[in-house]
């Protein structure tokens, strides 16, 4: 594992995949000879509901949902919504993170307000020790801690998602001064510290 003294590689590549098929399988049995649709959150969930629909080996469906975030208090409203009618769905939420459980708790009642038959969640990494809110997660990647995540789908300013790994920041500070900290020291952008790199966009 690579690290430097503003981030450390928290979950490998290799982790990711093998983790991941471990979920798709446990998800082939428990929904076989059922038809889940997918409800892949945006942006975050992007590489994992990809990899996971992957790893599935069933009849399913997969859609997206855009959320805006209001502040702290877990108030969201729909940036874009789903083009799936899912009365009756069994759907499956993916999701890149649950932090204090507060968007997911919205997101399972907005699921069964509109009357799917079952909700159940994917989440790729559970900060469990931040929860506000009981909320249940049916499929865990990673249990982690309270360090902000960048890589595989997460952001920093709109950046890193498309890294292959999962990222740990050590120095906050260091990335608020250089979102780019991060790029330079893996040798995906250049040019001078604090500037945006010429040319060069790390934004999914
Ligand atoms: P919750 O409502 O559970 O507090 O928030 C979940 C959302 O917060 C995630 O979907 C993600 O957008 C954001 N979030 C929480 N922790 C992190 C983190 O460590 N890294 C990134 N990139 N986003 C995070």
């Amino acid at each position: 594992m690579t690290s430097f003294e503003h981030s450390v590689e928290l979950v490998t590549e290799s982790d990711i995949g093998s983790r991941v098929a471990e979920l798709g399988e446990a998800m082939t049995e428990d929904y076989a000879g059922r038809d889940p649709l997918f409800v892949v959150v945006m942006t975050g969930s992007i590489p994992f509901g990809a990899d996971l629909v992957r790893s599935v080996g069933l009849r399913c469906e997969v859609d997206f949902l855009g959320l805006n975030r209001f502040g702290e208090s877990g108030r969201i409203g729909i940036a874009m919504d789903l083009s799936t009618p899912i009365l009756d769905r069994e759907v499956i939420l993916v999701e890149d993170i649950i932090d204090t459980g507060l968007t997911l708790s919205v997101l399972r009642r907005m699921m069964l307000d509109r009357g799917a038959a079952s909700v159940a969640t994917a989440s790729l990494v559970d900060k469990k020790a931040r929860r506000v809110t009981e909320v249940p997660i049916e499929y865990r990647g990673f249990e982690v801690g309270d360090e902000y995540l960048v890589g595989y789908g997460m952001d920093w300013q709109g950046l890193y998602r498309n890294l292959r790994s999962i990222w740990a920041v050590l120095d906050m500070e260091a990335f608020v001064s250089d979102p780019w900290v991060l790029a330079r020291a893996l040798g995906m952008v250049s040019g001078p510290v604090g500037q945006q790199p010429a040319g060069d966009n790390l934004s999914g």
